[in-house]
């Protein structure tokens, strides 16, 4: 095997995985005039959000929905602006999205690496020295001084010998996973005809399933498909759809999911899922051509490069968000991101503790907050971590992951990597506050100055 170094790069920020944190980590240093290297394994930025067709962004669950961060706030804006996205923004269609990101992205100090796969860490004592990186030029090493690992699944950080915890403290089973697609073709206004007599009536399509809720509407209509055979028991569990702006006739399902082969970091797992999904997608397609008006002239338009992985790695940081933080709604003086999403459990037997959100936006608009601590790699000098694989118990994680939480914190870590690299300041040292005085400064929304 060869493995000589053909090619190397050197950078102020490395940021490892454009995807839905990684991107905006990348613009965020980017805007505070740092040399920003970027490394993606697939030839598009976006990560779950457009690679895994994962649509719309959550409601943080905090009154006047905040973004905690002002590129998510200008993305937002310029996909309304395309026809790409509605009502606030959180509604878009992926394709757009990848686009918008990309436009973004467009500045003279990022220089991005598609097609480029990350492979090893070069450590040195306690500091990264540098990435090691293979794609079709051969192996390359992407050094810098602060580097992100945005991955989802915190490869960096595991390559360079961090603790980290996966799955659930009580199984060890990670989330369940997905398949997700899209389909048009579909008469949305049959489609909207016929909820509409099973008492679901919205603008906006979105509905959601699962087996234990006997009360959903379709509810008789999969257990027929079940007993008829054009249907498995797995396709009723969690079955969610989404409309998506700007394409009439199109639907993105938030399905097949497994809950099995749920290991993210598993090649076996993911080629599991790829083959047996498509199949699962097949069948579910027939399901909906022989029983739900409006999908007689359906296609598959879509379906996701990536898997949707809920949760895998997640990195012992300086501080490990828990369940009690999110449930007592704790703020922290290092407060990098706000969030009300509830404790957000996949299974068989749905774990949804949707008491911690409190959707009546009165009183003291309760939310919790992810220090600055919880971004940053425990035992290792140079090395910020952001997306669902920060440091946090598997009960925390469920409701962090949501994506506007995870783009603010993109911004956090490419923000507190200029303010570390500009002011000399060791990132396990750094006030965090700063970070998200910062972040308002450029015009970031906080619950408290919205
Ligand atoms: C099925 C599903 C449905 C969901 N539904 C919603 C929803 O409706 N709304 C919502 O807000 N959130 C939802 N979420 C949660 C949310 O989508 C994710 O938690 C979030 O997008 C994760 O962002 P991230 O930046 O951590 O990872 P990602 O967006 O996955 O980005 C990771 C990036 O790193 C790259 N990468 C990884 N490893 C390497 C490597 N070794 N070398 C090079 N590149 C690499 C990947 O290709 C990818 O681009 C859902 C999640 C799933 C799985």
């Amino acid at each position: 095997m060869n493995l000589k170094i053909q090619f190397t790069y050197e950078a102020d920020v490395v940021v490892c995985g454009a995807g839905t944190a990684g991107a905006i980590a990348a613009i965020a240093s980017a805007n505070e005039g740092k040399k920003v290297a970027l490394i993606e394994q697939f030839g598009a930025a976006g990560g779950s959000a457009t690679l895994g067709l994962v649509t719309p962004l959550m409601h943080t669950g905090i009154e006047g929905n905040p973004m905690c961060s002002y590129i998510s706030q200008k993305i937002n804006g310029k996909l309304i602006e395309y026809g790409g996205a509605s009502g606030d923004g959180s509604a878009f269609d992926p394709q757009m999205l990848s686009l918008v990101l990309e436009e973004f992205l467009a500045q003279d100090n990022i220089k991005i690496f598609y097609y480029t796969f990350i492979c090893d860490v070069l450590r040195k004592e306690d500091s990264i020295e540098g990435i090691f990186v293979q794609n079709k030029s051969g192996r390359g090493i992407i050094s810098g001084k602060v580097y992100i690992d945005a991955t989802g699944d915190g490869d960096v950080a595991y390559l360079s010998g961090a603790d980290f915890k996966s799955g659930d403290e009580e199984t060890g089973k990670n989330q369940p996973v997905s398949l997700r697609y899209m389909l048009g073709g579909i008469n949305i206004e049959k489609f909207r005809e016929f909820l509409a007599k099973y008492g679901h009536i919205s603008d906006n399509i979105s509905t959601a399933m699962t087996i234990p809720n006997r009360n959903w509407p379709l509810y008789p209509i999969f257990m027929e498909a079940i007993e008829n055979g054009d249907l498995v028991e797995d396709d009723a569990v969690y079955w969610q759809i989404f409309g998506v702006p700007g394409r009439k006739d199109t639907l993105a399902f938030n399905c097949p999911e497994f809950f099995d082969a749920t290991d993210g970091v598993d090649f076996e797992d993911l080629t599991h899922v790829q083959l047996h999904g498509k199949m699962a997608i097949m069948r579910q397609l027939k399901f909906y051509k022989k029983y739900l008006p409006g999908f007689e002239n359906a296609y598959i338009s879509q379906i996701a490069t990536m898997v949707g992985i809920r949760e895998s790695r997640r990195i012992v940081t300086d501080y490990m968000l828990k369940a009690d933080d999110i449930l007592a709604h704790r703020k922290f003086v290092d407060g990098i991101v706000q969030s009300n999403y509830p404790i957000d459990i996949h299974g068989r037997k749905l774990r949804l503790e949707a008491n911690v959100v409190d959707r009546s936006f009165e009183g003291n608009r309760p939310f919790y907050e992810i220090p600055y601590r919880s971004v940053v790699v425990k035992g290792i000098d140079n090395l910020l971590v952001a997306g669902r694989c920060i440091g946090a118990d598997f009960v925390a994680q469920s409701s962090l992951r949501i994506m506007p939480t995870c783009r603010a914190m993109g911004e956090a870590c490419g923000i507190a990597a200029a303010i570390s690299i500009d002011n000399n300041i060791d990132l396990h040292k750094m006030d965090g506050s700063r970070v998200r005085k910062h972040m308002i400064k450029r015009g970031a929304e906080f619950a408290d100055n919205i």
